[in-house]
């Protein structure tokens, strides 16, 4: 049996243990959901103030050059770029991460006409299969929303498939696909590949230019700790930039928007896939995030990761193999991302019974319990209490009162 001590063992070992301290968590709270929201970066209510203050208070408009707000898209997404793979130059920040998807789309779709279908793998984040249906319906019956099992994937990619659109790192189950061996099989039956790294950018690590990816897009808010509703980011290699088409192509992505031209006239850069005006206030709590994880070595990080969930898997084994819960993750923590999920038929109420015990989870229907492991600001003895906690709720039936039953609307 693992004891409490031999989690603190693990913790005076850590050499990812300091950042801890850089980030602003409430007393008391285990947070396991940095895979949906990480925390805020401590420097980020300094450099809120000063934004808000400073920035736009006093600078007002000159601060659109005065403090370089017109750069920090491209700014950012060359920070960011490190963290995927990708060179400076290849990566902006822009927009939602929803809206990407259908960025993505129009790019790839451009590079690649008279295939009709776009392949993705049934049961991939809802909003990436809404923005193909979206993007076909409109495309004139040019292109077709297709979605297959994970397991019948490969082989449906075929002569009609002009884009292959995956979440690298699965939402619910946390499994990974095999980038570099997956964007190979897709080039070889001609289709372009889209990478969602929602899940992937600052949990893993990702080699974009590595598995020679064409294009990829994901999350500011979650592993990057840019703060609620974060801007999202898009990549575009370098080789499809001046091709690709801008299909959003909102005054941003001009080449000289200050031009004020009548004709549209693509950058011929990743700002292309720019739209409109960046808010400047976000990219601000977005750029903390990113500075932070910047300066984490992501090697060692994964390893920490990995530990944490190998730790999550052993423990729920131990002493809680009574309660009906169903890893749906990979056991081997190589082939999931920084989350570890269970299954179980009340993982809603249990999930309410535990955030009222301090430990912060989240629930996906119908049946996903999702517990993030995100290494910078949990610590191994967090992991031993948070396991001890769902033991307790569980054995004493706390989950059981009725006002964990009530459905809130996020879950
Ligand atoms: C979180 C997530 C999104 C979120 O998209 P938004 O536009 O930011 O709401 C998209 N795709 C995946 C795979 C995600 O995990």
């Amino acid at each position: 049996m693992v004891t409490r001590h031999d989690a603190e063992a693990l913790d005076a070992a850590d050499p990812l243990a300091p950042f801890r301290d850089q980030f602003d968590l409430p007393e008391g709270m285990i947070y396991l959901d940095g895979n949906s929201l990480g925390p805020p970066p401590r420097t980020a209510h300094k450099r809120m103030d000063e934004t808000m203050r400073r920035e736009w208070g006093e600078g007002l408009i000159t601060s659109w050059t005065g403090a370089d707000w017109i750069g920090a898209p491209q700014r950012i997404g060359d920070k960011i770029a490190p963290l995927i793979g990708a060179k400076a130059g290849e990566v902006i920040v822009a927009d939602s991460t929803s809206i990407n998807v259908f960025k993505a789309l129009g790019a790839a779709c451009s590079l690649n006409r008279g295939r009709r279908k776009i392949l993705t793998e049934r049961g991939n984040f809802p909003t990436d299969g809404y923005m193909i249906e979206g993007f076909a319906g409109i495309s004139n019956g040019a292109v077709a929303h297709s979605s297959v099992d994970p397991d019948d994937l490969l082989d449906a990619l075929d002569e009609d498939t002009g884009v292959l659109l995956l979440t690298q790192v699965h939402y619910k189950t946390g499994r990974i696909w095999d980038m570099t061996e997956t964007t190979a099989r897709a080039h070889g039956a001609g289709a372009l590949v889209i990478w969602d790294l929602s899940h992937s950018a600052g949990a893993i690590e990702v080699d974009l230019n590595g598995a020679g990816a064409d294009f990829a897009l994901g999350c500011g808010y979650k592993f990057l700790n840019g703060g609620p509703g974060a801007p999202a980011y898009l990549f575009a290699a370098t080789r499809h930039q001046k091709k690709a088409q801008a299909v959003l192509s909102g005054w941003f992505g001009h080449r000289r928007p200050f031009d004020f031209t009548h004709a549209y006239e693509a950058a011929e850069t990743v700002a292309k896939f720019q739209c409109g005006t960046p808010p400047i206030i976000s990219l601000a709590a977005l750029e903390c995030g990113v500075d932070l994880m910047s300066r984490v070595d992501m090697k060692a990080l994964r390893q920490k990761s990995m530990a944490l969930g190998e730790l999550f898997a052993t423990l729920m084994d131990e002493r809680c193999s009574a309660f009906g819960f169903r890893l749906v993750s990979p056991r081997d923590a190589k082939l999931r991302g920084a989350q570890i999920s269970y299954a179980h038929d009340h993982g809603y109420e249990i999930m309410q019974a535990l955030r009222a015990a301090d430990i912060i989870g989240d629930f996906r229907a119908p049946d996903i319990m999702r517990f993030g492991m995100t290494p910078l600001y949990l610590r191994f003895s967090d992991i031993f209490d948070a396991v001890e906690r769902i033991r307790d709720v569980m054995a004493s039936g706390a989950w059981r009162r009725p006002e964990y039953a009530e459905r809130r609307r996020v879950t």
